[in-house]
């Protein structure tokens, strides 16, 4: 526990180790395996999720931004680590610095990064994004092959990967996915029928990691999973996953209330008589998310508590149910489990109209992470 202050982030290593291994044994012997690091690990603490990761065999890095690449670099990390998206051109020297694998889609990038590898007199491998359908980033499928020509002939670039992302890797039964691997495939043919074969080629997240064994391919980038959240209610009970974000306080005061007192701002919640009233010195700030006020529980002593009033910016409240006895000190677990209880980041996500992504990623923000073994 952090002594500066009674709210903090626990995070179990050991669970992450087994996400990977479990996720890696689903995606079979000839998939290799990206762990997807981005956004400090969905909250997680990227060098620490990375160096875990790797233990666990995983073989490459995944982020979102040169910065999160760098950072892992700076840490002492070797293994390959991509770049998710495209830098700005003007950042192509520093993607070669840096030794990342690079995503290529457009041509401004390419000519950028084309003209750094060979300043730098080093050949850089990059990964042809394509865009099936789900128009976010990536060259259109029936143009990945002329593309691929284009960038042939540019010195210092070479391409190591051809990859894709799916919109609806969860939805089982989906047409649009279908159509997204069938897409996927053309364009993979039409590059090999100009001689073109990208050793690794890739497609799956977590969601078709656990449901999808056509997609697997030559690697999969599993992000959420190794988290030990589950990608959507399709994948539950597909696979053993273990939850590695624990999120923890301390009841910081307590008091009694009468009948009719509010509590919070705007007073939304009124003691329906005589009330013991916990706080607990989380907010919004640290994640918590406000749209959760009056729904989400809280674990004290093992039960659950009922969250009450606004959630502050960095306090909230709970009732605590009559016969449980509470001081200030105790542990209060906002994410996790505490006694035989548990709260699922996906509860407190629905809670908040959301994803757990979106509720993992923002408890990153300002509470200070522990990593544990458990
Ligand atoms: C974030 C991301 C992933 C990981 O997705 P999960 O659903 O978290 O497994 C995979 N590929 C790309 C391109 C991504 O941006």
């Amino acid at each position: 526990m952090p002594d500066r202050r009674w709210a903090w982030v626990e995070v179990d290593v050991r669970a992450v180790e087994h996400n990977v291994r479990v996720l890696r044994e689903a995606a079979g012997p000839s998939a290799r395996f990206m762990a997807v690091v981005k956004a400090d690990a969905y909250g997680h603490g990227a060098v620490e999720v990375a160096r875990a990761a790797l233990r666990a065999g995983a073989d490459r890095l995944g982020v979102a931004t040169l910065d999160e690449a760098v950072s892992l670099r700076d840490a002492g990390i070797g293994a390959p680590v991509h770049l998710l998206s495209e830098a700005p051109p003007e950042a192509a020297p520093d993607v070669v610095a840096a030794a990342v694998v690079p995503t290529v889609c457009t041509k401004q990038f390419a000519l950028a990064l084309s003209k750094a590898a060979s300043a730098a007199s080093v050949t850089v491998p990059f990964h042809l994004k394509i865009d099936t359908g789900m128009n976010r980033i990536g060259v259109r499928a029936e143009e990945a092959a002329d593309f691929a020509l284009w960038l042939k002939a540019l010195p210092g670039i070479e391409m190591e990967g051809a990859f894709t992302h799916f919109a609806t890797a969860d939805v089982l039964g989906d047409w649009e996915y279908e159509r997204q691997v069938e897409r996927m495939s053309r364009a993979i043919g039409r590059l090999r029928t100009e001689g073109l074969r990208p050793p690794l080629v890739h497609a799956a997240n977590s969601a078709a990691t656990v449901l999808r064994p056509e997609a697997r391919l030559d690697m999969v980038r599993c992000g959420i999973a190794i988290y030990g959240l589950h990608p959507a209610p399709s994948t539950y009970g597909r696979i053993d996953l273990h939850p590695a974000m624990r999120v923890v306080a301390r009841v910081s005061f307590v008091k009694r209330i009468g009948l009719g007192e509010g509590v919070s701002y705007g007073f939304t919640y009124h003691a329906s008589g005589p009330t013991t009233i916990a706080t607990l010195p989380l907010g919004y700030a640290d994640g918590v998310p406000r749209l959760a006020s009056n729904k989400m529980d809280v674990l004290i002593g093992g039960r659950r508590c009922r969250q009450v009033g606004r959630v502050c910016m960095d306090q909230l409240m709970v009732e605590i149910p009559e016969g449980l006895a509470v001081s200030v000190g105790d542990e209060a677990v906002i994410v996790g489990g505490q006694g035989g209880e548990r709260i699922a980041m996906d509860e407190l996500a629905e809670h908040a109209s959301t994803i757990n992504y979106e509720i993992a990623c923002a408890f990153g923000r300002r509470l200070e992470r522990v990593h544990v073994r458990s």
